[in-house]
């Protein structure tokens, strides 16, 4: 199957989620700015044909950790559960409040959302979830998702916000999850592989870990793209930093990896999503 039969599938998309990682957040502020405005004009366009965005953010930590960083008599926080904890606590409103100036400027209203594992472990803590992102949505209005980190414990922390939001693609029925990281897409032997209809062993073993400051690599990104492989959902890997990347990708599929195997259109049920969960708390690299 040609990468170009996908095309209109990914172009047709009504329900996108786009997972922005620490790297692009915390770096100057010249290229923050100019990676915000880029995001914000694309999901502006995105949204004006009728499309529905959530967003996925990492960045709590990174952005409280420089706000502290520029405070004269403080010293550095260091890298302990609960420093990044109370760095997470610094910086997530900082972070919300940067979205929110951004999307005011385009008429688009942002929420945040935050949760944990164990929020969704009661069927009514996922249900409400699920109702909060269905009302967010009729009204118009773009939710933006991080894990609650300040409350997660090392144990029942998604750990990285890679397979979150694959989470959130299962949970809101998502058509699409672009996923902008600061590399071009998934690498072999140095070249960007543009399609994978599946992840298995070797590409596992041959995507890296991080290497900016955020917890997933390349690795948890294709773990993503493979639990969303089998509930039919495409996932695009591309490089945030290349300007108007989702409309581009969106338009003319030829940015990044896709990873996408038609014909495995299962709907995950709530105990399915909620086994992912725990096996995600059960070991494994992520
Ligand atoms: N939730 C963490 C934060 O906002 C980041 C987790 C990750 O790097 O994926 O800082």
């Amino acid at each position: 199957m040609n990468r170009k039969d996908y095309d209109s599938r990914i172009l047709s998309s009504k329900k996108i989620v786009i997972k922005i990682g620490s790297a692009r957040l915390s770096g100057s502020e010249e290229e923050v700015n100019d990676f915000l405005f880029n995001l914000v004009s694309d999901i502006r366009h995105l949204k004006d044909q009728g499309k529905e965005v959530i967003i996925v953010s990492s960045g709590a930590i990174a952005r409280g950790r420089k706000l502290l960083a520029s405070l004269s008599n403080f010293k550095q926080a260091g890298e302990s559960l609960p420093e990044k904890q109370a760095l997470a606590a610094v910086g997530q409103n900082r972070l919300v409040n940067l979205y929110d100036s951004f999307f005011s400027k385009v008429n688009i209203p942002i929420a945040q959302i935050l949760f944990g594992v164990v929020d969704l472990e009661t069927g009514e803590g996922f249900k409400n979830l699920k109702n909060t992102f269905g009302q967010l949505l009729q009204w118009g209005i773009l939710p933006i998702v991080n894990e609650n980190d300040s409350v997660a414990t090392e144990e029942v922390k998604f750990g990285d916000n890679d397979v979150l939001s694959a989470i959130v693609s299962l949970i809101v029925e998502a058509d699409l999850l672009i996923i902008l990281t600061g590399v071009e897409g998934f690498l072999k032997d140095g070249k960007t592989v543009p399609f994978l209809s599946e992840v298995g062993d070797p590409e596992l073993s041959q995507a890296g870990g991080p290497s900016g400051p955020g917890t997933g690599g390349m690795y948890t990104k294709l773990k993503a793209a493979s639990i969303l492989n089998e509930a039919g959902i495409p996932c695009g890997i591309i490089d945030g930093n290349s300007k108007n990347c989702v409309r581009r990708f969106l338009e003319t599929n030829t940015l990044g990896t896709l990873v996408f195997s038609n014909g495995k259109e299962k709907s995950f049920s709530e105990e399915e999503i909620k086994a992912i969960l725990r096996s995600k708390r059960n070991g494994g690299q992520e």
